[in-house]
């Protein structure tokens, strides 16, 4: 059920610490670890805590911690000092974008030039 730990979720298990990652931040209702396969110089995964799939049902069901993941990703991009010449925040969401982990997270991607449009 939405909110709730998932027992067969990856990230669930990050967020128990029964997964081992990369902590870089930590708030009460999120994490933010470095991702395993890095995509950029910076690339830190910023998740909530709580299970939601995806990005949109965690913005249904919880907005308040959908605004702390965001919060949170801006000040991964602040310790990582990539604000300063740009970052980007990417939720693929579904697999036909890319989506292979089915708990929300936020991609905070920065130090590289980025290219527009993404593949
Ligand atoms: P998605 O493809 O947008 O769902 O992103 C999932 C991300 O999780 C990918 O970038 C993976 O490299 C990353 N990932 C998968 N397993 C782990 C892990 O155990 N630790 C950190 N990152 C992971």
């Amino acid at each position: 059920m939405a909110g709730e730990t998932q027992s067969d979720c990856l990230f669930c298990k990050i967020v128990a610490g029964e997964v081992p990652a990369t902590i870089v931040r930590e708030s009460e209702t999120t994490v933010a670890f470095r991702d395993i396969n890095p995509q950029a110089p910076t690339h830190v995964l910023v998740i909530p805590k709580a299970h939601y799939p995806d990005a949109a049902s965690l913005a249904e069901g919880a907005p308040e911690i959908a605004a702390d993941v965001l919060r949170e990703a801006g000040r991964v991009a602040a310790d990582e000092k990539v604000d300063g010449i740009g970052y980007r925040v990417v939720f693929n969401t579904g697999s036909g974008a890319g989506q292979t982990v089915w708990h929300a997270h936020a991609h905070v991607l920065g130090g590289r030039g980025l290219n527009w449009p993404p593949g």
